[in-house]
């Protein structure tokens, strides 16, 4: 006897993760009738029946939902009896005024593994074997809603058996919108470098021994192609560093499971658990010695960044290798390749063969990267398995594009109280990477219905993405300073919602006197922030040089103490440095010429590095300081000297470390302890600088942000020591702490003082 009727409207990512099946599996459980049906906005629900089962409906759809599902949102709405007669799953509204969450590209789910390998299963041996839990999303779906006429299996024509399962509310694969099998999905094909079809029946016992002869192959996975070599062979890796014209820069490798990754890697329980999670991110792991993979896989570097196969694809390549490289499929650090073409045409210089398939990749997005500090997973970068799900915060702002930085490039998207920070972009310093930064913010504003009505952008003159925001027409363009988004968006992801003492410490941000900023304290809220101090203004003799090569800003650093004495002193810089080349710099400094000013944290660490001999030069983004990090070893606490003079603002004068690093340097103390010691003292300068605003100010609630919290020594002896002194102490736990954050921070300062 039905008697009552109910609408029911759930929005949050209820699609494309057997919402729908689940619905009707439940209906069918309490005999109730109606339809279910995917909208723009997310799953709207008819049911009808007897109140009680109604109320039990209602209860389950709630509490049980799928496992990869998030409600955001559940409305019930009485509604008039329609007197269905059974319950079905209707094809999709097209609601095109709002828009859904969309789920990430989630790795492969344990029963699809064992019919993977099931030889009596349809889909057996078969790379492209998904269902309702797991499979690509993100990747894969044109517009919403996620049915598969929106998305790239559009252009396969599923066979019999797969319309049987995907119709059958008792099959788990009952509309798993990208269902495939080996009759009717996706195929893979080999090809050589020159494009030439390589004729096998197995495609993927080919790569196999390819990739066992010492061969570079690009694989086709899920968000772009892949660079693989075997992780043992020395020359597999070389051959590839060479060919990719990446020096040191560290390669990610993937292992079959967890018991290889055991035998050349440490893992704790929180790696475990991120290493298995469903977003299969790459993780940094401290490697064990005698490393068992190749030394050329990250050299000078105490982890490596390990992740296990997240698609059937690179599960059937990887079982007959402890491990293999896995990096990302660009040259020059272009985009990341995504159609076969694109990719022939860019990667046939480095890679040997081709493993390709015939399913369109839509969107590029790269493997994510997480570092476990503190026994928080970090992000060094946030993409695959994450993007898009948006980061939550209390109140509903405007529409805002925030375009982020151009190094290691986010932008996000504001839609009321979400923000979908968008897959890592990368640097923008080529014309490629910048057109790949406006087609994905094309992309998202579609996918998302989102126009924004203002664009946020850094403050720096010279970056490519202000260039482009000050171009946009018809809309609100609000500046930010780099070092303000930075605790701006560690603020947003806690919703503070007050005023707090922000250290700001990173590389390179464009500072409010035209300074180049990065060792900052700031007392800071949304609509503004002040100054109160930083590290005093260094020489950086030859501008963007002195990034590339540490020994400059070591000069600048030694040269503020000793002036032209400096070259008296018994460093190995001396010796690894022309005299010549040290006098230009040393001219540079005294008389100004191409040497702006700088307060960059990054750059003193660089500086250090360059004194006590570890690096002069880098190949890639911070490595001189990465190395600093790596051999700070000793369980002692001691620190050397600083002065702070606090006039107008508190400004920390180096020299007397200087002193006392070259001084321990000549009575030949180990550079490990020097660089531990040189950590304690930025520890212990910052922490009781953080002491006296507070005397000032009343603050207690500290943020970090900034590239050099990936410094585990450094976030962790920072936060420690603040705590300990009672401040309360805030991270980046849902971006990353370096300038790919920012953008988070951009836009919420703009809807602060739009
Ligand atoms: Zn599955
Ligand atoms: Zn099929
Ligand atoms: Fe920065």
């Amino acid at each position: 006897m039905i008697n009552t009727a109910r609408r029911i409207e759930i929005t949050g990512i209820v699609q494309g993760v057997g919402f729908r099946p689940f619905v009707y599996e439940i209906a069918s459980k309490y005999l109730l009738k109606g339809i279910v049906y995917n909208t723009s906005s997310g799953v709207l629900i008819h049911i009808e029946g007897n109140q009680q089962a109604v109320d039990s409906f209602c209860k389950e759809i709630y509490e049980k939902h799928p496992p990869l599902a998030y409600i955001s949102e559940i409305n019930h709405f009485e509604e008039y009896t329609k007197g269905f007669s059974d319950f079905k799953i209707l094809e999709s509204i097209e609601d095109k005024l709002k828009s859904t969450l969309i789920s990430p590209d989630i790795s492969t789910c344990s029963t699809c593994l064992n019919e993977l390998y099931d030889s009596n299963n349809l889909r057996y041996l078969y790379p492209f074997i998904n269902c309702t839990d797991c499979g690509p999303r993100f990747t894969v779906i044109e517009k919403t809603p996620y049915d598969r006429k929106n998305t790239s299996m559009s252009y396969f024509k599923m066979c019999e058996s797969c319309i049987t399962e995907y119709t059958n509310p008792q099959n788990r694969r009952f509309h798993a919108e990208i269902i495939a099998c080996t009759n009717c999905g996706p195929q893979l094909f080999l090809y050589d470098n020159n494009k030439k079809r390589i004729s096998t029946e197995n495609p993927i016992k080919k790569a196999i021994e390819i990739l066992s002869s010492e061969y570079i192959l690009a694989i086709k996975g899920i968000g772009g192609f892949q660079l693989a070599v075997d992780a043992t062979n020395h020359d597999a890796v070389i051959r590839l560093r060479e060919k990719k014209h990446r020096k040191d820069k560290p390669l990610a490798v993937m292992s079959y499971d967890m018991e290889r990754i055991l035998k050349y890697a440490y893992v704790d329980d929180t790696q475990k658990f991120l290493l298995k999670h469903i977003a299969s991110p790459i993780v940094l792991l401290e490697k064990k010695e005698p490393f068992l993979l190749s030394k050329y896989i990250s050299p000078k570097n105490k982890y490596i960044g390990v992740m296990l196969p997240y698609t059937p694809l690179h599960m059937l390549l990887i079982q007959n290798f402890l491990a293999l490289v896995m990096t990302s499929g660009n040259k020059n650090n272009e985009p990341i390749s995504k159609d076969n073409d694109e990719a022939f045409d860019n990667l046939s210089e480095i890679a040997d063969y081709f493993l390709i398939h015939n399913r369109p990749i839509l969107r590029r997005v790269d493997d994510s990267v997480i570092k476990i500090i503190n026994n928080t997973p970090r992000f060094i970068r946030r993409a695959r398995g994450y993007s898009p799900l948006p980061i939550i915060i209390k109140k509903n702002i405007p529409m805002i594009l925030g375009c982020g930085a151009d190094l290691k490039n986010t932008f996000c998207l504001t839609q009321k109280n979400k923000i979908f920070v968008s897959q890592h972009i990368g640097d923008i310093e080529n014309f490629e990477t910048y057109t790949s930064f406006k087609s994905t913010i094309e992309d998202m504003k579609k996918l998302f219905g989102i126009n924004p009505e203002i664009v946020s952008y850094d403050m720096h003159p010279g970056y490519l993405t202000s260039k482009y925001a000050m171009e946009l027409a018809d809309i609100k363009k609000i500046s930010v300073q780099h070092h303000h988004a930075h605790i701006a968006s560690c603020m947003a992801e806690y919703c503070i919602d007050e005023p707090v003492i922000g250290l700001a410490f990173d590389g390179t941000g464009y500072g409010t006197d035209g300074n180049i900023w990065g060792g900052e304290v700031l007392v800071c809220e949304y609509k503004n922030f002040l100054r109160v101090g930083h590290l005093s203004y260094m020489p950086m003799p030859g501008g963007d040089l002195a990034v590339q090569e540490p020994w400059r800003m070591a000069i600048s650093y030694l040269y503020s103490v000793y002036k032209n004495n400096l070259l008296n002193l018994d460093l190995p810089i001396l010796k690894n440095i022309e005299e010549k080349k040290i006098n230009i710099v040393i001219e540079m400094i005294s008389k100004g010429i191409n040497t702006p000013y700088t307060s960059s944290m990054g750059r003193l660490f660089d500086g250090i590095a360059s004194i006590i001999g570890i690096r002069d030069k880098i190949s890639f983004e911070g490595q001189a300081a990465v190395e600093l990090e790596m051999i700070s070893e000793g369980n002692y606490d001691s620190t050397y000297d600083y002065e702070c003079t606090s006039k107008d603002l508190h400004k920390i004068l180096l020299d007397p470390m200087i002193l006392g690093i070259v001084k321990d340097m000549r009575t030949g103390i180990q550079i490990s302890k020097i660089s531990k010691k040189f950590h304690n003292t930025i520890i212990s300068i910052f922490s009781n600088l953080c002491s006296i605003i507070y005397k000032e100010t009343g603050l207690k609630k500290v943020v970090l942000s900034g590239g050099v919290f990936q410094n585990s020594h450094i976030l962790i002896g920072l936060t420690q020591s603040l705590e300990r002194n009672n401040f309360e102490v805030f991270s980046h736990k849902l971006v990353s702490t370096n300038d790919s954050g920012i953008c988070l921070g951009q836009v919420m300062i703009a809807s602060a003082i739009q």
